[in-house]
């Protein structure tokens, strides 16, 4: 029998997890011809989810549960999960029962049919705040136009990966992460559903408008190298646009002589290229501290603790090499 688990990330959850945990065992039950288990990724909540996630261990031995050392983000979170898994598929799903389990069968139908990253595309944003909904509209655009990447907007972490995506998505072992382009970067087969959102069972949302802010950065640096680039061709079109103003002043000085002026043109044209410095110092700041981060080479997370019998935590790809 086939085996499938389901990745769930869970932050700050305790008022869900119940709820949740009832309806995906419901809805798995309605699908005996596979095996499920289920792998709860604890980033570093600080109410009662670990107890909640132990207690799960205990009532089903299908749950197995890692309790990460700190907050280390979704994005890291699921890294992690992709590690503890170790069935044919892994299915990502959030803990809040904004994505409907339901959807799963959908998602197994074309997994059999040969595709290998069966994801789910929100066709409604019921009960998202206005502002979220504008920013990562924008962000998506914004990250879409500078990547040149395939980044599919409404898709988000919710689907079914193949047991060959889980094993590349392990390969990648940033800290920075920016997993929904990772989806696209690997490549494997792709398959696009639908389904609606749910407004979050209980509890709060996660995110804060910087994060967003950080994601899209994040984004942006991970996949191109546009933005370190273009500040050349700015620099040329102004001092081509300065070398043009400079022969018409100087002209213009031939011609009909020259009282004091130009005062205003010299500090607009200085405070226009301190300005464009100050960018393209950012910009080139914003690299500079991936590759500081990365070189460092520190594992992308620390579990504190895990139901996972050790022996059997399935190792990195890595680390099978350095066995052999
Ligand atoms: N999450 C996490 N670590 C974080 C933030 C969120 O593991 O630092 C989990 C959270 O518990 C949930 C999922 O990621 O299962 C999605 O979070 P949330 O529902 O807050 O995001 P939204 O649906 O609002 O985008
Ligand atoms: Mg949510």
């Amino acid at each position: 029998m086939k085996e499938i688990d389901l990745i769930v990330p869970v932050y700050n959850e305790e008022e869900v997890l119940s709820q949740f945990m009832k309806r995906i065992t419901e809805t798995v039950a309605q699908i005996p011809q596979y095996t499920f288990r289920f792998v709860f990724v604890n980033d570093g909540s600080s109410d009662g989810s670990l107890e909640m996630l132990r207690k799960f261990h205990e009532m089903d031995d299908r749950v197995t549960y890692v309790d990460l050392s700190r907050n280390f983000g979704k994005e890291t979170a699921m890294l992690a999960g992709f590690d503890y898994a170790d069935g044919d598929a892994v299915i990502v799903i959030d803990a809040d029962l904004q994505q409907p389990p339901e959807t799963l069968h959908e998602m197994i139908h074309w997994w059999e049919k040969g595709y290998e990253d069966i994801y789910a595309v929100r066709i409604n944003r019921e009960g998202e705040k206005k502002w979220k909904e504008w920013t990562s509209s924008l962000f998506y655009k914004l990250v879409q136009g500078i990547t040149k990447e395939q980044i599919y907007p409404k898709a988000g972490d919710f689907r079914l990966l193949d047991k060959k995506c889980v094993q590349a998505l392990r390969e990648l072992r940033e800290t920075e992460r920016y997993t929904k382009g990772m989806y696209g970067w690997i490549g494997f087969r792709k398959k696009e559903i639908e389904y609606s959102a749910d407004e979050r069972a209980a509890g709060e949302t996660k995110w804060k408008p910087g994060d967003l802010f950080k994601l899209a950065m994040d984004g942006i640096t991970s996949y191109s190298t546009t933005p370190l680039k273009i500040w050349s061709y700015v620099g040329f079109f102004i001092s081509f646009i300065a070398f043009l103003y400079l022969s018409f002043e100087v002209i213009k000085t031939i011609l009909h002589g020259t009282n004091v002026a130009g005062y205003p043109t010299l500090i607009a044209s200085v405070l226009f290229l301190g300005g464009i410095q100050l960018i393209s110092l950012g910009v080139i700041g914003e690299y500079l501290g991936r590759v500081f981060i990365e070189t460092k080479g520190r594992p992308p997370y620390f579990v504190r603790e895990t139901s996972k019998d050790p022996e059997k935590k399935p190792l990195k790809n890595s680390q099978k090499e350095s066995v052999k």
